[in-house]
């Protein structure tokens, strides 16, 4: 059985017509779908295109668990999708797609594209969201491309996508869902299988052994033997992958709700600490301070990336603070935070963080000593409480309190002061917190063609 689908999956077999799930067939309803996301797909097809909702949202949806987002594929072309929708923008370069901007989302439409890419472009998966300013200088100018060579067919689409899973189509002109790659097979024995080669498909792009894994603990799904053999082959390629492809990868998976078994099954694989030889994480309190995000994200918190982050430094952290601590409670403020920079710089560095983030993390945790004790004055509760980088510190605060680093009881002074205060609910603010991802410079950037 495991070779027939392994012969569908194979690129070469072009012509081989798709499996097809007719609306009664699947448990896919237009009803679970985003209002935006169906106003495109059908404005699409009552505009004569092909409009197929597909990655991530129709694997949730067949397995009814909800999308993250909603992302979709046509046969129009980018400049066709601009004029169709006025709330709409062109990104990226080399493989444009359009936004379309609703007040409260964004659509994603890309056109369909042909394999295999990859070599080339693996920064082109997230177009606009991930390129730092450096690697973007590293990579111009592109090489240039005839657009022709660029959009392909939709079983071409389907086989450049990760895995099969990740490759199924759910057509809006007839409520069918269309597989090209063996994905419904794999979505019902719950496996995580390459399309094509993994070795090949790895080396094209690392960072998918990551993702194979992810989405294995996420999904509780198992890995094909084949892809888990290529991982075991292929391990060391990660370091080469972009690091900020590797920093939101991480980020994905720390708010997951799974970051622990998503970390433990990257360590395994040999795949952490190459792809982040610089975040502390071999101490037994580093992997239970993901425990504990876990525990939040389930609660349904969400957390700053700076918390996020910054959760890795912690526990190092608060041993360097009790070293720099004197006899009488006096914490030597100049070198704890030398010792501290030193610590998150290399991380810093590597994983290409913004000096927001820095920022956010640096102060987060040193706001830490600060609040080894309940607050014994109003006033230096209103003080801490009014900086930038206080909701990090909070949420720090908790990760330590919940860890047994710092006593229940400290947290409980906190607690109550900053009620006092109103402040106890304070949400992380965001708009800052974001802006330690990269920059997304590609969005600002018009279209050259
Ligand atoms: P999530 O629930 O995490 O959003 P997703 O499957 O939607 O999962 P995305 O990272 O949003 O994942 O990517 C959307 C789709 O794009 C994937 O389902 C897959 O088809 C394709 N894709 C993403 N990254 C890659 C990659 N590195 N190589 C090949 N295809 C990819
Ligand atoms: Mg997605």
């Amino acid at each position: 059985m495991n070779e027939t689908i392994a012969t569908i999956a194979t690129p070469t077999a072009e012509d081989l017509a798709p499996r097809v799930l007719t609306r009664p067939q699947h448990r896919l309803s237009r009803g679970d779908v985003s209002a935006h996301a169906l106003k495109v797909l059908y404005r699409l097809h009552r505009s004569g295109y092909l409009a197929y909702l597909v990655g991530g949202s129709v694997r949730d949806l067949l397995l009814g668990r909800r999308p993250k987002d909603f992302d979709i594929a046509t046969n129009a072309r980018p400049q066709e999708i601009r004029r169709l929708f006025r709330n709409s923008r062109i990104i990226g370069r080399r493989f444009r797609l359009a936004h379309v901007f609703f007040r409260d989302a964004i659509v994603e439409v890309a056109t369909f594209r042909a394999s295999p890419e990859a070599p080339e472009s693996p920064n082109d998966w997230h177009e606009g969201e991930e390129e730092t300013a450096e690697e973007e200088t590293a990579t111009e100018p592109l090489p240039a491309r005839p657009e022709e060579d660029v959009y392909g067919t939709p079983a071409e689409d389907a086989r450049r996508r990760d895995f099969t899973v990740n490759a199924l189509f759910y057509n809006i002109a007839d409520y069918t869902v269309i597989d090209h790659v063996g994905g419904i097979a794999d979505l019902e024995r719950g496996v995580i299988r390459t399309i094509g080669d993994p070795d090949q498909r790895f080396i094209e792009d690392p960072v998918r052994m990551m993702r194979a894994l992810e989405y294995a603990v996420r999904l509780g799904f198992s890995v094909d033997p084949p892809t888990v053999e290529a991982i075991e082959r292929q391990q060391a390629l990660i370091a080469e992958a972009s690091s900020s492809r590797l920093t939101y990868e991480l980020l994905e998976c720390l708010r997951s709700g799974s970051a622990a078994r998503i970390h433990e099954a990257w360590r395994r694989a040999g795949l952490f600490s190459r792809a982040f030889p610089d975040l502390p994480l071999d101490t037994d309190d580093s992997v239970q301070v993901l425990e504990v995000i876990d525990a939040q994200i389930a609660a349904g918190s969400p957390l700053a990336d700076a918390s996020l982050l910054g959760g890795f430094f912690l526990p190092r952290f608060l041993a360097l603070a009790v070293e720099e601590t004197d006899g009488n409670g006096r914490v030597n403020n100049a070198q704890l935070l030398a010792r501290l920079r030193a610590i998150i710089a290399p991380a810093a560095t590597s994983m290409h963080l913004s000096n927001q983030a820095l920022h956010l993390m640096h102060q987060g945790l040193f706001t830490l000593t600060k609040m080894v004790r309940p607050p014994d004055r109003g006033r230096q509760v209103v003080r801490i409480s009014r900086q930038d980088y206080f909701p990090v510190a909070w949420e720090l605060h908790g990760f330590a309190a919940r860890l047994g680093l710092i006593p229940a009881a400290t947290r409980q002074g906190w607690e109550r002061a900053l009620q006092r205060l109103g402040k106890g609910e304070q949400p992380v603010d965001e708009e800052r917190s974001e802006r330690r991802r990269p920059r997304r410079r590609r969005r600002r950037r018009r279209p050259t063609a």
